[in-house]
């Protein structure tokens, strides 16, 4: 068996299309939604991603203004930052990328965010909605996976769903969302004993570990479908060659930027066995930044319409 490969790009440009209509509607009424993004700190990886979410901005036609601050900065700093962002009526959505320095207090600065412009949904308050089932904002990578099953016709509904991964931003919320699609749900951890017997029980299996490839064929039941939401990176020629083979991409990958990406999956392994996978990159990553898009979006309607 050859899995289908599940395309979050092209899942992401369709839901992009939608947001920039969304988008014009507003700004034609003189409401063009607007994203703060903040920046603590020069973690190169936190950097990339702020930049891409910038870009999506100006690709749909959202508005973005990314705020750099320096690695010393304080919690009262940053929550003053918040502070004022919140009063701004042309900043729909607040953005602070993690990970923060770790003098700061993470859990104070999200909870300094005005719900209502919680655009990545970490707030008490959206994730208290997303457990009671009611509107809020939905945590934008979890969402993302949950398009990608729309997208492809894969219902939830009566299927078991192993979620491996119990963070805030993306187990927890995920199994919240599977289990209000009817998914009989099993969250496992780094202390679930026989990690592997709980994945195969999955119809519907979720990474979302960040160990690299840890999910072999011992995981995968035949036919599952298999989201891989992790990131990883493998740096040599001999890592290529375990995961990918003699894949020239990679191994272009591994000359020009010294790293290739890879998820919490072993690609070759599930595609043998699995029915759907999805790719990494080109899988979740792409639809992250899409919710996050739609999000702000769906932000500035909720305010015009206040
Ligand atoms: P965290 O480190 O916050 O959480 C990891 C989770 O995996 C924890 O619940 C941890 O268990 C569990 N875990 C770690 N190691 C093992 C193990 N060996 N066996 C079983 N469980 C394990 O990570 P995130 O949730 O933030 O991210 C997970 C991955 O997804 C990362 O690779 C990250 O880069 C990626 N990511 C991708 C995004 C995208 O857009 N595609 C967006 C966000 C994240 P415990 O709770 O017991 O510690």
């Amino acid at each position: 068996m050859v899995a289908q490969v599940l395309d979050g790009t092209l899942v992401a440009s369709k839901l992009d299309a939608e947001t920039a209509e969304r988008c014009s509607h507003l700004t034609a009424r003189r409401v063009q939604p607007g994203l703060a993004a903040v920046l603590v700190g020069d973690n190169p990886a936190s950097r990339t991603y702020v930049a891409s979410k910038a870009r999506a901005c100006a690709r749909l036609g959202l508005r973005s203004e990314v705020i750099a601050l320096p690695s010393a900065t304080t919690t009262a700093e940053l929550v003053a930052l918040v502070a004022t962002l919140n009063a701004r009526a042309d900043m729909h959505g607040i953005l602070v990328q993690m990970p923060l320095p770790a003098q700061i207090d993470a859990q104070a600065v999200i909870q300094a965010i005005d719900p209502a412009k919680d655009v990545d949904g970490f707030h008490p308050v959206n994730v208290g909605r997303l457990a009671l089932k009611q509107d809020g904002f939905v945590p934008c990578t979890p969402a993302g996976v949950m398009a990608l099953l729309d997208y492809y016709d894969l219902p939830a509904r009566g299927r078991r769903a192993v979620v491996l991964g119990r963070s805030a931003i993306v187990g927890l919320p995920l199994s919240l969302l599977l289990l209000h699609r009817d998914a009989t749900v099993t969250v496992c951890h780094s202390r679930t004993a026989d990690l592997a017997a709980a994945a195969r029980s999955a119809d519907i299996l979720i990474a979302a570990i960040g160990r690299t490839a840890l999910v072999t064929e011992d995981f995968v039941r035949p036919g599952a479908t298999v989201i891989d939401v992790g990131i990883n990176r493998v740096t040599t020629r001999e890592e290529v060659a375990a995961y990918f083979g003699d894949d020239p991409a990679r191994l272009a990958d591994i000359e020009k930027k010294g790293y290739t990406l890879i998820g919490d999956v072993h690609p070759r392994q599930a595609a043998a066995r699995a029915g759907q996978v999805t790719p990494v990159p080109g899988g979740v990553g792409p639809l992250t930044i899409a919710m996050l898009m739609r999000n702000t979006t769906l932000a500035a309607e909720r305010a015009c319409r206040q």
